[in-house]
């Protein structure tokens, strides 16, 4: 049977963002021993205490259909959560829940884009979001954010690469590369937009996860509120990942607009996960700050032992759970890099050629193991680069 242009296009070279992971996974299965850096999930579980309120909803009953946009008091709570990290007025009328930032990103690119339109991306990227533009028919446009700036995109890449798109979407606290946006670089975020007339799909699902810098969320902007869609999700901020809750915030008819999308694709977000939800948000900063922290922890652990060596070089993370390392005086890429390193040390990362053009010859470690076993890792790392770097040397 032919397949549709759309779903082959998804992923149209059939290329594999995950083949270091997969593989060390197998070698895992095997028995073998393998220090995993690749994804980015908490080593903890979903806290028993959300687990509990979860199963209590169900035993409750709350196991039918359940509001198809998310319950009231759940979009209200979420609501109220944005107003007050942002200022801005933010009611249950401007929110959707979905099935995690992931269905909250579809469902921007749906509501912002037509086939054929372009949409833009900064890269390094998270792996989905070329394929997630495709998903809506979308052509995905990069703007690149070299290493050499910071991995933040300057004015005229955004004014010049977004020219004729439809939309830009941006992500700050920043996967994978740690990147706290500046100000700045959110104000000429912001200009972009409004000189191209473009809606702004700003992914915050790391807001919960900043070490310096703050984080503001370009909703805040002049003039942002009425072309931006907010990506949130309780993945990272509650160590959620599995229950696949999130949210889109926006202007009130695009979220209307969403919702029919939802009723048609996933008729909901489970009940007793909303409830789960609904408690895990109730629990405060605090909690958030339990979970954020090991990877605040790590992140300044392994700062010392990059700044002691001179082959790999790294622009410190300064939010979300993970580092990215410049592995180029190897004479490496990232994958080729990644691929021996998971063979001979048994430790897996991931190539940063996995997030884009921009990130090639980089690899992205993500901080989710306990903290010896990341120093442990980490050592290990930096010398087997520093060993390839002088053969390279020859
Ligand atoms: N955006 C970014 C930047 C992410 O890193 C992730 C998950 N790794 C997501 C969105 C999607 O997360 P989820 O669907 O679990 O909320």
């Amino acid at each position: 049977m032919q397949l549709s242009q759309r779903i082959r296009g998804i992923n149209p070279d059939a290329s594999n963002s995950w083949e270091v992971f997969d593989r060390a996974r197998e070698m895992k299965l095997a028995g073998e021993s393998v220090v995993e850096l690749t994804i980015g999930e908490h080593d903890t579980a979903t806290d028993t205490a959300i687990l509990s309120h979860l199963h209590q909803s169900a035993v409750d009953g709350h196991t039918g259909y359940s509001a198809m946009s998310g319950t009231d008091a759940l979009r209200q709570a979420v609501a109220a959560r944005v107003e007050a990290r942002t200022g801005v007025p933010t009611s249950a009328a401007n929110v959707l829940i979905t099935s995690g930032g992931q269905g909250a990103l579809f469902a921007a690119h749906m509501l912002a884009c037509d086939p054929g339109d372009s949409a833009a991306f900064i890269d390094p990227y998270y792996a989905t979001y070329p394929g997630t533009i495709r998903s809506v028919g979308a052509v995905p446009r990069p703007v690149m954010a070299r290493a050499e700036h910071n991995f933040e995109p300057s004015y005229a890449a955004l004014s010049t690469s977004t020219r004729g798109s439809r939309s830009l979407l941006v992500n700050s606290p920043n996967n994978p590369t740690g990147v706290v946006y500046s100000a700045e670089t959110l104000n000429n975020i912001a200009r972009a937009c409004q000189e191209n007339d473009l809606w702004l799909i700003s992914d915050e699902v790391y807001d919960t996860q900043v070490w310096h810098g703050s984080h503001i969320s370009p909703r805040t902007l002049p003039g942002m509120e009425e072309r931006t869609l907010v990506i949130g999700s309780m993945s990272k901020s509650h160590a959620m990942t599995g229950s696949r809750i999130g949210w889109v915030v926006g202007p009130e008819a695009a979220i209307s607009h969403m919702a029919e999308l939802a009723i048609n694709t996933t008729y909901g977000v489970p009940g007793y996960i909303q409830d789960a939800a609904l408690f895990a948000l109730q629990q405060g900063r605090s909690f958030e700050e339990d979970i954020a922290a090991p990877f605040q922890r790590r992140r300044a652990l392994i700062q010392p032992l990059i700044a002691a060596q001179d082959v790999v070089r790294a622009v410190p993370s300064m939010g979300a759970m993970y580092q990215m390392l410049d592995i180029r005086a190897t004479g490496m890429s990232g994958i080729d890099f990644a691929l021996r390193l998971l063979k001979e040390e048994k430790i897996a990362t991931m190539p940063g050629e996995s997030f884009g053009q921009a990130a090639a010859g980089h690899l992205r470690v993500a901080l989710t193991v306990d903290d010896d076993t990341l120093t442990g890792a980490l050592g290990r790392m930096l010398a087997f680069a520093r060993a390839r770097a002088l053969q390279a040397a020859g």
